[in-house]
């Protein structure tokens, strides 16, 4: 029996992955990486230090001397707390450019691997199914309309009283889809051995009642179950 149980799930911005995964995770006790904060975090960085995504010594350097880590549920940039200012749309934009650098990817996928060594964990992004944690147990794509999609972050912002446009929304999406799906390095793709969800027509409880039915099939197929 493995020692360490892993969970990928990977699909384009705003399918509700990370509230899902968060769910997940919580259902099982166990801990959850957004990986997404972390190319956040370095989209965060350099573009308040003025570092170009085309200038690669200088993201190498960065990279070189970037530090982070996750505490508590809080996502920590070189020690200090940034979860609330990595979520605006300029921070979506510069994550989705910076994360198609080579140097970046390779230094978070490293640090992921080493989350996932030492814990159970729940994982989304991109390309945990593929290119973090190939290996894992349960492999999920979480897709959605692209209308559905801006229909849910639209909602989000309007309850945060964030004045916003649906169109605008819908097409930053399909701009960050495109780029994601695109990028020379890792892109993102359906891994082989991942179950596809469309949650368009689905809830969110929907979605984790679907998601654990998966792990719940997953752990009585293997051999001795789990303790
Ligand atoms: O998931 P979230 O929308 O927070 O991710 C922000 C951006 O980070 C994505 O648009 C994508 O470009 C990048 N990303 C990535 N690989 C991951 C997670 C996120 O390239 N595993």
């Amino acid at each position: 029996m493995k020692d360490i149980f892993k969970v990928a799930i990977d699909g384009p911005s705003g399918a509700g992955k990370s509230t899902i995964a968060k769910a997940v995770a919580k259902n099982l006790g166990i801990d959850y990486v957004d990986t997404g904060a972390m190319y956040r975090a370095v989209g965060y960085k350099a573009s308040s230090r003025g570092v170009s995504p085309e200038d690669r010594e200088a993201v190498k350097h960065l990279m070189e001397d970037t530090d982070i880590d996750f505490a508590d549920g809080d996502i920590i940039l070189d020690g200090e707390i940034i979860n609330d200012k990595i979520r605006t749309p300029e921070i979506s934009k510069a994550a989705s450019l910076y994360s198609a650098i080579p140097e970046v990817r390779e230094k978070l996928v490293e640090l992921q691997k080493e989350m996932a060594r030492k814990s159970d964990v729940v994982m989304d992004g991109r390309d945990i199914g593929t290119c973090v944690l190939p290996e894992a147990d349960v492999k999920v794509y979480l897709t959605a309309s692209s209308l559905v999609r801006a229909r849910r972050r639209y909602r989000e912002l309007t309850e945060k009283g964030i004045a916003c446009d649906l169109k605008e929304i819908e097409q930053d999406i399909l701009d960050r889809d495109h780029r994601d799906m695109h990028r020379e390095h890792s892109p993102l793709v359906q891994a082989e051995d991942a179950v596809y969800l469309d949650s368009s027509d689905m809830t969110l409880d929907q979605v984790v009642d679907a998601i654990g039915r998966l792990i719940d099939q997953k752990i009585d197929g293997q051999a001795g179950g789990r303790p």
